[in-house]
């Protein structure tokens, strides 16, 4: 545990370097980020062990950045928010938080939260990343897309949108929900677009199985 990389994503700048202080001390290696885009940017560079994650962001919101963290990873998320009742609700829609964090909080007690969801996510067995939906499969963690038996050339974020899909076949994505954000991402829904149209030309025999739905976005045909 010693070394764990944690990310903190935190708008509020005294409250970020309080943190990165406790648990630098603590023998953490920490990266900051002070917006959902670069917490997403940031979590792609940086792999880190655990994100700590603040709700209430500018621009991409805490909700969205652990929606985009969790259609590809199981990295520990560790939430922190205003509202007890929130975190509680949260929780229980399973948008992927390990835990919460009410503020105000005492540093010393998110150490110890960190700590315990970091031994917590160490005892885990992680069940693989594998959607198979018709002739298409996708394997996240040898990060492999495959038509039948002929293996996909496909870039990161094209494997990703297409485990995205996959991951609920036959479920229509508005193209908001397929947005990534990031340097490699989709920033817009234009892009989305134009990445849905180059991820079909490389899905050869299987390209008729990623459809576009009239007014609402994309699915992958089960
Ligand atoms: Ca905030």
């Amino acid at each position: 545990m010693a070394g764990a990389r944690i990310l903190i994503v935190e708008d509020e700048p005294r409250i970020a370097e309080v943190l990165e202080r406790y648990l630098k001390a603590e023998g953490f290696a920490v990266e900051r980020a002070a917006d959902g885009r670069r917490a997403l940017e940031l979590w792609r560079a940086a792999n880190p062990d655990l994100i700590l994650l603040d709700l209430m962001l500018p621009d991409v919101d805490g909700f969205e950045v652990a929606r985009a963290v969790r259609r590809t990873s199981d990295v520990p998320i560790l939430m922190v928010t205003a509202r007890a009742e929130e975190a509680d609700r949260l929780i229980g829609l399973g948008l992927g938080a390990d835990d919460y964090i009410v503020k105000p909080f005492s540093p010393r007690e998110v150490v110890a939260r960190v700590r315990a969801v970091l031994r917590r996510a160490a005892g885990q067995v992680r069940p693989p990343v594998h959607h198979a939906v018709g002739a298409l499969t996708v394997d996240l963690d040898a990060f492999q897309a495959r038509c039948g038996e002929a293996p996909l050339d496909l870039s990161p974020a094209q494997l990703r949108l297409l485990a995205t899909l996959a991951a609920q076949p036959g479920r229509a994505f508005r193209r908001a929900e397929l947005l990534e954000g990031g340097s490699d991402g989709f920033a817009d829904e234009r892009t989305v677009d134009a990445h849905v149209k180059n991820l079909r030309r490389r899905l050869g025999a299987c390209a008729d199985q990623l459809e576009t739905v009239r007014g609402v976005g994309y699915r992958l045909r089960p």
